[in-house]
């Protein structure tokens, strides 16, 4: 059967849920082989396996993380060249993104990004306009490049060998063009990553800069925190913590919208969401076109209250 690499989305050598969605997706096309770039393959083996990886290509050479996103790029056009696999799915963030790029040119190849799901073919969908159009698309020249946003899928495990192979690679200059001179983690939230979040609860205008009510409604879901723009325009939630057109795109299975009007540059952020809910003071509100629960009240009321009934549900 043909191969179907998969990037591995991994922080600091810890795997990340994406990873194992796109393992789930690659067993649709044909044998998922994982790869792993940058320190922690070793430890990350048995999870990827158990996921559904058949191979894992591990490229731990410290010199490969130094640099930008241009060495991964080359190392995946040389196991493209090795394995002519069927596919190649990379995570659809801000890097990978880059290297798929690189990747399409390198390999002379059609590249799709932002994938929210992917079928046998390989044929991909993608939603688009702010979520008001869905296309399928196939690439037609090389190898299908196709980047996937995280919960396209729900991983699945179905163990496979995980047969380990360490990859040796000779970076060329042009890899070596940009050089990391520092890197600092950011500061942990404990709470998931927005992008990835199965439950996102927002905040905007109408908390009035106390985000108190949206965090703790959140932390009692095990949900990101999210902003609307003129929330973090203010300066009462970091940008990074934007969802919208010119923010952050979600998707979770749960969106949450405390004291948002749902302007449609923050509906594009979040409209293909499966289930939306708002809490508004204003019943004219427009995010409430697009819910599918709405609560008419002050979100200082309504947030607390819906805390304490997630509480006392949980025992
Ligand atoms: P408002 O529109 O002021 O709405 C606040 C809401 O809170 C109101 O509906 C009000 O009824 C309600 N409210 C007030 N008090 C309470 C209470 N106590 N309880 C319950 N409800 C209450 N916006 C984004 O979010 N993301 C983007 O990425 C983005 N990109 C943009 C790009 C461009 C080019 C432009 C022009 C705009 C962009 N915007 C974006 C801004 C967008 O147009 C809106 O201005 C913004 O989304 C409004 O934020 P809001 O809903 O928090 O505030």
């Amino acid at each position: 059967m043909a191969e179907v690499l998969v990037v591995v989305d991994h922080a600091a050598g810890v795997v990340r849920k994406p990873t194992a969605e796109m393992l789930t997706i690659a067993r649709r096309l044909g044998e998922p082989s994982a790869v792993f770039i940058g320190p922690g393959a070793e430890t990350a083996k048995d999870l990827l396996a158990r996921y559904g990886a058949h191979k894992i290509y591990a490229v731990s050479d410290p010199e490969v993380t130094e640099y930008l996103v241009a060495p991964q790029a080359e190392i995946l056009a040389d196991l493209v060249e090795k394995t002519s696999p069927v596919a190649v799915l990379i995570p659809s963030n801000p890097a990978g993104k880059e290297v798929a790029a690189r990747l399409a040119i390198k390999t002379n190849s059609g590249l799709i990004t932002d994938a929210v799901d992917v079928q046998a073919g390989p044929e991909t969908t993608q939603s688009v306009f702010a979520g008001s159009y869905t296309v399928k698309a196939k690439a037609t020249t090389g190898t299908a490049i196709i980047t996937v946003k995280p919960n396209s899928a729900a991983p699945e495990q179905s163990p496979a060998p995980g047969a380990y192979e360490e990859v040796s690679v000779t970076l060329s200059d042009a890899a070596k063009a940009a050089k990391i001179t520092a890197s600092e983690p950011k500061k942990a939230s404990g709470r998931p990553e927005l992008t990835e979040a199965a439950i996102v609860v927002s905040g905007g205008r109408g908390t009035g800069g106390d985000f108190s009510p949206v965090e703790g409604f959140a932390d009692v879901l095990g949900a990101a925190v999210g902003a609307s723009r003129a929330a973090v325009d203010a300066g009462w939630y970091p940008h990074t913590s934007q969802v919208g057109q010119t923010g952050k795109q979600v998707s979770p299975q749960l969106y949450v919208a405390a004291g948002i009007s749902g302007a449609i540059q923050h509906r594009a952020g979040m409209q293909t969401s499966k289930t939306i809910v708002a809490i508004n003071k204003d019943e004219e509100a427009p995010i409430f076109e697009l819910v599918d629960f709405g609560v008419v009240g002050d979100l200082f009321q309504v947030l607390p209250q819906a805390t304490d009934a997630v509480k006392a549900k949980k025992g």
